[in-house]
């Protein structure tokens, strides 16, 4: 098995970096923000993805027929370690869950109205999965979908929705057959986020940025709006989720902490003395570079698949969030550590190491380890799946 790029793969790879340092722009390439940094949110970020658009870096490994390129996934893979190493806004949520869920399920109408949009960027997505009393079990979702003449009708509440505050379109789960097993009666919808009767309330976290709990009451959906089959909303949404776990949760920033981490203690003092010199620091610094080398292992895995023009597998998708969030965490922990009393101060303060960066990613980490299903699950995945244990309840 080849773990290196081919030299297309790695000429492609060389055009993107050139190009996202010719347009580099620090207004669109925070890497304060963290793993939010992937939002188009504003202004400027959207103007970002559609120069992305107008290089045809959008849809790249969708059918032709749909305005794709149809070439591998790897090329997908290789574009978003870029951006996510630049801070750049990214492909995930348009191209990868929706657009992809679409072309395997959609409708026509539902094709032809959303992907010419997704590939010129011309449209944002929420994603509303969560709720009060389903996060891990998504399948336990309670959003009501009555039908009615015509359409449907939404009432219930969903939380911990990222990018409802900006976005057009709300990509929905509601359940709309109750009689029907967990599993069987959950249907997606895509609605406008603009609806009559949706409320957004915002959620700031821990890291900084904000997402949302929005309410439901009396939302009409027309049936031309509901995504595929009916009743078969929870298997499309395992099947996005894996790919998510892969492209919501880029090593590249990980990589430049660490990076960052190394250079700080090769150059800076604690207590007088050069921090480069404790053995502690060293040791430390040694594991992270290590663990990095195993997740950045773990990546390729998927780099592999994607080349067989397969999806994402279920287990190396498992393993590689498992150990991949958490390390992002041990990496910001540690620097903390060896920053020493000075690492408490907050982000932006003159007196705190590097500006505090390290406190402020230490903070946006905590996020990592549940959104997009926790560590909790990634195990309970590998336990099942991979070694066939049996179900903890
Ligand atoms: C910043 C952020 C952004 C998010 N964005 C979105 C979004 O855009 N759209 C969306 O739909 N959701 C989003 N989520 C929700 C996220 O997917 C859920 O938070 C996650 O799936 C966990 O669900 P929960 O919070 O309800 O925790 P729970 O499921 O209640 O779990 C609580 C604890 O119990 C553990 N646990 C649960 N079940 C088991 C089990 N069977 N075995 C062992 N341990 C278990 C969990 O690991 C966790 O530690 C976001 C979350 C965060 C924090």
């Amino acid at each position: 098995m080849n773990f290196d790029f081919t030299p297309e793969e790695q000429t492609f790879a060389d055009e993107v970096e050139a190009w996202l340092v010719e347009n580099h722009d620090p207004v669109v390439m925070d890497h304060h923000r963290e793993n939010f940094s992937q939002l188009s949110d504003t202004p400027e970020r959207r103007a970002f993805m559609k120069k992305l658009a107008a290089k045809g870096w959008l849809g790249m490994s969708w059918p032709k027929e749909y305005g794709g390129q149809e070439i591998e996934g790897v090329y997908e893979f290789i574009l978003t370690e870029a951006l996510a190493r630049h801070a750049a806004p990214q492909i995930g949520k348009g191209v990868g869950i929706i657009g992809k869920t679409l072309i395997r399920h959609g409708s026509d109408k539902l094709k032809q109205e959303f992907l010419p949009k997704i590939l010129s960027a011309e449209v944002e997505f929420a994603v509303g999965y969560s709720e009060p009393q389903a996060g891990s079990d998504a399948a336990n979702m309670q959003l009501k979908a009555d039908k009615v003449e015509g359409g449907w009708n939404l009432n219930g509440q969903k939380m911990w929705t990222t990018s409802a505050h900006f976005a057009e379109w709300y990509w929905v789960g509601a359940r709309t057959d109750p009689d029907k097993s967990k599993h069987n009666g959950i249907s997606l919808f895509l609605i406008p986020m603009d609806h009559p009767g949706l409320e957004v309330q915002s959620l700031p976290t821990i890291g900084k940025d904000t997402t949302n709990q929005v309410f439901f009451e009396d939302v009409f959906v027309p049936d031309d709006y509901l995504v595929g089959v009916r009743g078969r909303g929870f298997q499309y949404i395992a099947e996005a989720l894996d790919l998510e776990r892969f492209t919501m949760f880029t090593l590249s920033p990980i990589t430049n902490r660490t990076q960052v981490l190394v250079d700080y203690a090769k150059t800076s003092k604690r207590d007088g003395k050069p921090v480069r010199e404790n053995p502690d620091t060293r040791r430390l610094i040694a594991n992270i570079v290590t663990d990095t080398a195993v997740s950045k292992a773990l990546s390729t895995r998927f780099l592999c698949a994607a080349r067989g023009g397969g999806k994402p597998p279920t287990i190396p998708s498992s393993q590689y969030k498992l150990f991949t969030t958490s390390l992002s965490q041990r990496v910001c922990d540690e620097a903390l550590d060896i920053s020493g009393a000075a690492g408490t101060i907050r982000e932006g303060q003159e007196l705190a190491p590097l500006l505090g960066r390290f406190e402020g990613a230490y903070r946006a980490t905590m996020n990592e380890t549940v959104g997009g299903g926790s560590s909790e699950i990634q195990k309970n995945i590998i336990a099942r799946r991979h070694l066939g244990l049996p179900k903890n309840f």
